[in-house]
């Protein structure tokens, strides 16, 4: 991954320069906006302090290079990418630790208790909510501990489950798998980086979620190496032993211990993957077809709904101009449609499935009135799938602002969510900004809606921005007691927000649990429970 930004770094995204413009001037962007990242050299970061002799000891391979501890000192949310470009980072590890296998986990956060030493565990680096920032807490020293030795692969063909380390990344977990015949099935659109152990850690949700389930559906078993020992449940289907201990390691963000092995549910390689849009009336037309697939478990494995605006920027993005655009303006008209909201649906398994599946989904989608615009759409959406990320760092580099952010609420209290999220986003950001949305991840009770927003960025103002949009936002989904997340996680930029999304009491509650894996705090301070 670059640095200061997304991916493999010999792959760029193409932008339209039509779209360019367009996005230029609606936003008033300038064409002094645009910056380009400071060399590495040139990043400036707190000195590291030591770090105890018997913590190296422990861990085995210590790490402590400017590029090593730059690259861990941050995640991927909109303010990490703009202190990583500027070069002026307020925090990072003091060194980071690799250790060669759970052995060396445990031995090194045991020592790190000991020496009180602070643990941030580093799976890929993908972060969106602070996650993975250096807080010390009440400790001398923070250590990032990377995971990425931990690759384990060990599949049970007879109960289609698969043993994972924490360590391999989206691409290396399908790549094993699939050599074996399976696949895990999720594919968040941070796949190409992010980790098993970091899908566990945050309750992902991958773009397939309504076919195959958000990572924590897929998990069976797990294992915390936590200061005070190591937890395993057990590797079986069900169990009505008291409240699930799984649960309360998925989606405990490195605040516990260390999540050292994961078991999962896989399926055999789907024979068949077909992808194709539809055009809904509009963003209400669409929900109400989303909503009635639900809760008929009718549902595609991909299935994603955008509003009007996030239709039309795709459109431009993707480069539907000129002929295309015109071409498809005419099919839609003919059809009675003009603009209308994309829908994406994806089927995927065994041909016999697909073929009943989709006929039944597709009547369900003509029954609401949408449009087909055939696989072409679809094959489209498949290729630009990992894109958005590539695209934000082009933007970035043209000085424009952009940022998403999720949450959920129930079928009855959707609307209202997204008009409340919606009208406090644009408020912060003012007249000449874009603010998107889609609905994925459905249920038969509810959704997630994810926004997406772009701004100029007023350069040396940057993270103020930032900041008025976020609150604004988490403020809106806090009053239609929607989630604060519902698949990023809570790390530290949603802390504050958790007394209301769990009470005074459930925080007392999670803080026990804290209390007995990680009675020194070294784990993760700052991230889920407000410091
Ligand atoms: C461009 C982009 C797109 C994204 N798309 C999606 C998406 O579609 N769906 C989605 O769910 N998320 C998405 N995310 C968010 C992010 O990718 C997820 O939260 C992902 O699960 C993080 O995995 P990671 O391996 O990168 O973890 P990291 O970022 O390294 O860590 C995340 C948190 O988990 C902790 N952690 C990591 N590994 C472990 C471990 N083994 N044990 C204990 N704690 C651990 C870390 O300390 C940190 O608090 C996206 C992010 C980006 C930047």
């Amino acid at each position: 991954m670059k640095w200061w930004g997304w991916g493999d770094p010999h792959h760029r995204a193409e932008l339209p320069s039509a779209a360019v413009d367009a996005l230029r001037d609606e936003l008033g962007v300038r064409p002094e906006d645009a910056s380009e990242p400071v060399e590495l050299a040139q990043v400036s970061m707190p000195d590291a302090r030591p770090v105890p002799a018997a913590v190296e000891e422990a861990a085995g391979e210590v790490l402590g290079s400017l590029e090593d501890r730059v690259r861990r000192a941050a995640g991927r949310s909109y303010p990490d990418l703009v202190r990583l470009r500027s070069g002026k980072l307020d925090s990072a590890p003091d060194a980071v630790l690799r250790p060669a296998d759970a052995g060396r986990v445990a031995a090194t956060i045991a020592a790190c208790a000991e020496e009180g030493v602070a643990v941030v565990p580093y799976g890929g680096g993908t972060s969106v909510v602070g996650g993975l920032d250096a807080v010390t807490g009440e400790h001398e020293s923070v250590v990032s501990l990377d995971l990425s030795l931990l690759r384990k692969v060990d599949l049970d063909p007879v109960s289609l489950t698969a043993r994972l380390g924490p360590g391999l990344t989206g691409p290396q977990a399908e790549e094993a798998l699939g050599a074996l015949g399976v696949t895990l099935g999720h594919f968040p659109q941070s796949f190409e980086e992010a980790t098993i152990g970091g899908f566990a850690a945050t309750r992902s949700a991958g773009q397939a979620s309504s076919g195959y389930g958000r990572f924590d559906d897929l998990v069976t078993a797990i294992e915390l190496t936590a200061p005070e020992g190591r937890m395993r449940t057990l590797d079986i289907p069900h169990t009505a032993a008291g409240p699930a201990l799984r649960e309360v390691v998925l989606g405990s963000e490195g605040t516990l211990g260390v999540i050292t092995d994961v078991s999962c549910r896989v399926r055999p390689a789907p024979e068949l993957r077909i992808y194709e849009g539809w055009m809904a009336a509009d963003f209400a037309h669409g929900r109400e077809i989303i909503r009635d697939l639900a809760q008929r478990h009718e549902m595609p494995d991909v299935l994603r709904l955008s509003d009007e605006e996030e239709t039309r920027v795709s459109l431009e993005l993707a480069g539907t101009e000129g002929l295309a655009k015109r071409a498809l303006e005419t099919y839609l008209s003919l059809r009675r449609r003009r603009g209308g909201c994309l829908v994406i649906c994806g089927w995927e398994g065994e041909r016999d499935s697909v073929r009943r599946r989709r006929s039944l989904g597709q009547a369900h989608l003509q029954r609401g009135g949408a449009v087909p615009l055939g696989s072409r759409a679809g094959r489209s959406w498949e290729r630009g799938r990992y894109q958005g990320p590539y695209l934000r760092d082009e933007l970035m580099d043209l000085g424009v602002m952009v940022e998403t952010l999720e949450t959920a609420h129930t079928w009855s209290r959707l609307d209202e969510l997204y008009r409340a999220v919606g009208s406090a986003l644009r408020g912060a950001l003012g007249e000449r900004s874009i603010v998107m949305c889609h609905l994925s991840h459905a249920y038969a009770d509810g959704a997630s809606l994810y926004f997406t927003f772009f701004t100029r960025a007023r350069p040396g103002e940057q993270l103020d921005q930032w900041r008025a949009a976020k609150t604004a936002a988490c403020e809106a989904i806090v009053a239609t007691r929607g989630t604060i997340t519902h698949h990023h996680a809570v790390g530290r930029d949603h802390a504050p927000y958790m007394p209301a999304e769990v009470g005074e009491i459930g925080i007392e509650a999670l803080t026990a649990v804290k209390e007995r894996l990680d009675p020194a705090g070294i784990m993760n301070p700052g991230k889920l429970l407000p410091l």
